[in-house]
């Protein structure tokens, strides 16, 4: 199956909305999009530049047109931990979007917030009394920021209420979770999108468009990392609550990396895992593994990651006339691609910064939901790369 990066995904993933408020920024976005669309070599580095810094001239879009959106897309938050408070300032610099409840299990914490996003104390829920949500208006979406074990049961929940679902990767713990969301969303008759959000984020973006221009001519070879040093006591070093270790946490972005870079899906896989640190975090879950998979074309890719190391997050492509590389192209800013092919040698840093990545994730999910078109990467893409990562664990001899 190839992957097809059409004028639409490039709209979608700089924040295309059909709200005339958002004029200023939609006229940014387009001009940006046109360059990748008309000529991705033609890309100069002062359109990247300003590619980048959408996220930015969106935030000065509603005061110069100052009125109020016909609809925002109503967001619940299900779940304040660390990527909740980086998701939550990304849907406050949409147009298109805002957050109008709170679920939490710490209702001290969650009533800050909600203060802060002018969430009334009437919409704040715990986990238990979630399901009430069913019959809040305001809410038309509902954001799965939950430990990975959790996601199934919440989106479930959420699908039941008649609310739309944006759920953190990993999707789930097990295929078989992942197919459960999918049929529960599509007989509800409500959205499932996956956060993968470097899909709608330019250097990315940029990445795909070059190769799939054949400015690097054959792509032969890919190399991508990710990993952190794991703190102890995490809810990711617990298996029932991860899933797994650092493949499922921070491996998924080289393994989906190297699906959106080559357009194709991995056919063999052989993985290799280690524990080098006895130190009571890796009782459940691995603390390195190394993969390598081959693609139907006979392009072969290698990976890394750890939790016991800082790795930073990185590919590298190698074609017959050149190669490209971005470090980092995981982090939520700060991205920096370089290339070097026929004669062209490239070098931008990515300007933009967080929470712009978030931005445009949630006015994707937003413009689908308020337009009824499909997610670029709905449950289907989800459940993938939970096959693969079932694929990649077997082939080390363990199991998700
Ligand atoms: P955190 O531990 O920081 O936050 C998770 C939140 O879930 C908690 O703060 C808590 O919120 C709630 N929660 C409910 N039950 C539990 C429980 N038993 N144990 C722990 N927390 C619980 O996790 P992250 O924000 O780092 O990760 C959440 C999800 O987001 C994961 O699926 C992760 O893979 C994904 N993620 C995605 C990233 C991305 O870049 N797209 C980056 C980081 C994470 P409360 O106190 O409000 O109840």
């Amino acid at each position: 199956m190839r992957w097809t990066l059409e004028a639409s995904v490039l709209a979608a993933s700089v924040g295309l909305t059909p709200d005339p408020r958002s004029l200023f920024s939609n006229l940014c976005s387009l001009l940006s999009a046109f360059c990748f669309i008309v000529d991705p070599m033609s890309i100069t580095r002062r359109e990247f530049a300003k590619l980048g810094a959408l996220g930015l001239a969106a935030r000065f879009a509603p005061p110069l047109f100052a009125q109020p959106a016909e609809h925002q897309t109503g967001y619940a938050i299900i779940g304040l931990g660390r990527i909740a408070s980086h998701f939550m300032p990304g849907i406050r610099a949409t147009t298109n979007s805002k957050v109008t409840a709170l679920v939490s299990g710490h209702r001290d914490k969650a009533l800050r917030i909600a203060a802060d996003y002018g969430v009334p104390e009437s919409s704040v829920y715990s986990y238990e009394n979630f399901d009430s949500i069913a019959s809040n208006k305001q809410v038309d979406a509902v954001y799965v920021a939950l430990p990975n074990s959790m996601h199934a049961e919440y989106t479930i929940r959420a699908a039941k209420g008649g609310k739309h679902v944006l759920c953190e990767k990993p999707m789930a713990t097990s295929v078989a979770d992942c197919e459960s969301m999918i049929a529960a969303c599509k007989s509800a008759g409500v959205k499932l999108m996956i956060a993968y959000r470097c899909h709608y984020e330019p250097t990315n973006l940029k990445a795909v468009s070059l190769i799939r221009s054949g400015a690097l001519g054959q792509v032969q070879a890919i190399e991508s990392a990710f990993g952190f040093n794991s703190d102890p006591g995490e809810w990711r070093l617990d298996k029932k609550m991860s899933g797994g270790g650092p493949l499922v946490d921070v491996g998924i972005y080289s393994l989906n990396a190297t699906r959106y870079l080559t357009g194709e899906e991995p056919e063999h896989f052989a993985a290799f895992t280690s524990v080098i640190d006895h130190d009571g975090r890796f009782n459940t879950v691995e603390e390195n593994i190394s993969w390598t998979m081959r693609f139907p074309s006979g392009i072969v890719a290698a990976c890394n990651t750890t939790y016991g190391a800082q790795m930073n997050g990185s590919f590298k492509v190698h074609g017959s006339k050149g190669w490209i590389e971005a470090e980092p192209a995981f982090n939520y800013d700060g991205l920096h691609l370089r290339a070097e092919y026929s004669g062209t040698r490239l070098d931008e840093p990515n300007p933009a910064r967080d929470p712009y990545q978030f931005q445009a994730q949630a006015e994707h999910f937003s413009h689908c939901v308020q337009n009824g078109l499909e997610p670029k990467t709905p449950g289907e893409e989800g459940l993938r790369d939970m096959r693969y990562i079932a694929e990649i664990y077997r082939a080390a001899g363990l199991s998700l």
